[in-house]
C-alpha cells in the first residue's frame, strides 16, 4: 500500500478530531467565564481553592477536551446499531431523511410538544442508566466521577468513556429512537451542558422550594458524599422529583454536603490512569445497590 492512501484516513481522522476539538473549546471558555465572575460573588459550598487552582485541574481538562470527542463517535456507533437493528433501515436516503425528520412514534409530534417530552423521558432513562452504574458490575466505570475529591464545575466531564456512552450518551440515543428530532436534542443541548456544570459547581445553591423541581448544586454534590450519606441517592441529572418518587431523594435541612471521593486511597489521580483503572481494579460493590437513603 502507498504511503500516501495510508496517510489520507489518519489525517481525515486527526482532521476530524481537532474539528471536535474546536468546536467543545468556545463552550468551555464560556463556562469558565460564568463559573469564574459567579465564584466571586456566591457563597461556595465548601470551603476550597478556586476552581482555577483546584488539586486534579489538569485531569478535568483532558476529560473535559478528551470525553466529547468519544461521545461523538461512540454515539454515531450507538445511533447506527439502533438505525440497523431496531428499524433495520440500511438504505442511505433512509437513513439521511432519519436525522432530518425524526423516525419513530414522538417524530409526529411539533418542536414544542418533543422539548418537555425529550427532557422529562431523558432524565428518566439517565436515572435508571445512573443507577445501574451503580451496582457492583459497572460501578468500577461510574467509580472514576466519583472519584474527584476536589469537586468544581470543570468536573462535570468525567466519566469513564463506557460510562460516558452507556450511561449519558444513550439517554440521546434512546429519545432519538423514538422519535425525538435531533433538533431538539441540539437545540436543548447547550442546557444539559450548563445544568451539568452547575450541579458540580462549588455553590451552596438549594434553590429553595424550587429544589424539588431542579436540581442544584447542593442536590447532586449530596450524591457525591460517601453511600452512607447521601451517595446512595440523588441520582437525577435535572429533577430529583424522579427521586423523589423512586424513594432516593436526600436534602436535609441546613446541612451541606462535604467529604467527596471513593473509599480508595490508591485510586490514580492522572487521566490515562484512570481510563485503565476498570480493567486492573474491580472495587467493591458500590452498596447503593442495596440500601436506600434516610431520609
Ligand atoms: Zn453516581
Ligand atoms: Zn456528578
Amino acid at each position: 500500500m502507498a504511503l500516501s492512501s495510508l496517510l489520507i484516513p489518519i489525517v481525515s481522522l486527526l482532521r476530524q478530531v481537532g474539528d471536535a476539538l474546536a468546536s467543545n473549546l468556545p463552550a468551555m471558555l464560556e463556562l469558565a467565564a460564568c463559573f469564574t465572575l459567579v465564584s466571586f460573588v456566591a457563597t461556595a459550598c465548601n470551603a476550597a481553592p478556586p476552581w482555577w487552582r483546584k488539586p486534579g485541574l489538569l485531569t478535568d481538562i483532558c476529560y473535559s477536551l478528551v470525553l466529547p470527542i468519544i461521545t461523538s463517535y461512540g454515539s454515531v456507533l450507538l445511533i447506527g446499531l439502533g438505525i440497523v437493528g431496531l428499524y433495520g433501515i440500511t438504505d442511505p436516503a433512509r437513513i439521511t431523511s432519519f436525522f432530518d425528520d425524526g423516525h419513530g412514534p414522538l417524530a409526529r409530534l411539533g418542536f414544542w410538544f418533543q422539548v418537555p417530552i425529550y427532557l422529562v423521558g431523558l432524565d428518566l432513562v439517565l436515572y435508571a442508566t445512573h443507577r445501574a452504574f451503580h451496582h457492583a458490575r459497572l460501578w468500577r466505570y461510574h467509580a472514576i466521577h466519583h472519584a474527584s475529591e476536589h469537586l468544581e464545575w470543570i468536573s462535570f466531564r468525567r466519566f469513564h468513556p463506557v460510562d460516558q456512552l452507556f450511561h449519558s450518551a444513550l439517554g440521546d440515543v434512546v429519545m432519538l429512537m423514538l422519535g425525538i428530532s435531533p433538533d431538539v436534542i441540539l437545540w436543548l443541548a447547550p442546557f444539559n451542558v450548563g445544568t451539568s456544570a452547575l450541579v458540580h459547581a462549588n455553590l451552596d445553591w438549594t434553590f429553595g422550594r424550587f429544589g424539588v423541581l431542579f436540581a442544584s448544586p447542593v442536590f447532586h454534590r449530596w450524591h457525591h458524599t460517601a453511600a452512607d450519606r447521601g451517595g446512595s441517592s440523588n441520582f437525577a441529572a435535572t429533577f430529583p422529583v424522579i427521586d423523589l418518587i423512586f424513594g432516593t431523594y436526600y436534602m436535609p435541612k441546613g446541612v451541606l454536603p462535604d467529604g467527596y471521593g471513593v473509599d480508595d486511597k490508591a485510586f490514580p489521580k492522572g487521566f490515562i490512569e484512570q481510563l485503565g483503572y476498570p480493567l486492573w481494579r474491580n472495587p467493591k460493590p458500590d452498596p447503593t445497590t442495596t440500601r436506600l437513603p434516610a431520609q
